[in-house]
């Protein structure tokens, strides 16, 4: 990952070699992860790093906007990290972890019902959840 010094500064974040091993082990990983499993990770390098040192980097990360956070209906944390800077939404597979970006952006219905009620949209969160094509058609399969 190689913006990562310049994300870090913008965010006022210190830049330390745990901060940026955890950016490298989400920058790494086309799935949504859990701070368990980044902590895991982390181990391997840091041997003496806690979980809550996880949890608290990953927060910051997720604060500034660097990584994002799923809302899972398991209500469990996870945690990605997405390149694509510009406006997007995500779809994200329910049953394989797989994080996709969409193209479309699913909110033109709802800013004209908003100015109809003579308010205005500023801003929206999106997120996309179901099974992605191969685990649709593992599931059919089934
Ligand atoms: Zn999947
Ligand atoms: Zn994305
Ligand atoms: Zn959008």
């Amino acid at each position: 990952l190689e913006n990562r010094a310049s994300l870090l500064k913008k965010l006022k974040l210190k830049r330390t070699p745990k901060r940026e091993a955890m950016m490298d082990i989400l920058a790494g990983e086309p799935h949504y992860t859990t701070p368990e499993e980044v902590w895991q990770r982390m181990r391997q390098r840091f041997a003496k790093i806690g979980l809550p040192t996880v949890y608290r980097n990953l927060e910051e990360l997720a604060e500034g906007g660097v990584v994002s956070k799923v809302l899972h209906p398991d209500r469990k944390l996870y945690y990605f990290y997405c390149p694509n800077d510009s406006h997007h939404h995500h779809f994200i597979c329910l049953s394989c972890r797989k994080v996709e970006d969409l193209r479309s952006c699913l909110t033109e219905g709802v800013e004209s019902e908003v100015e109809g009620r003579g308010g205005t949209v500023l801003s929206h969160i999106v997120q996309v959840n179901g099974l992605c094509s191969d685990c649709r058609r593992k599931e059919d399969a089934a």
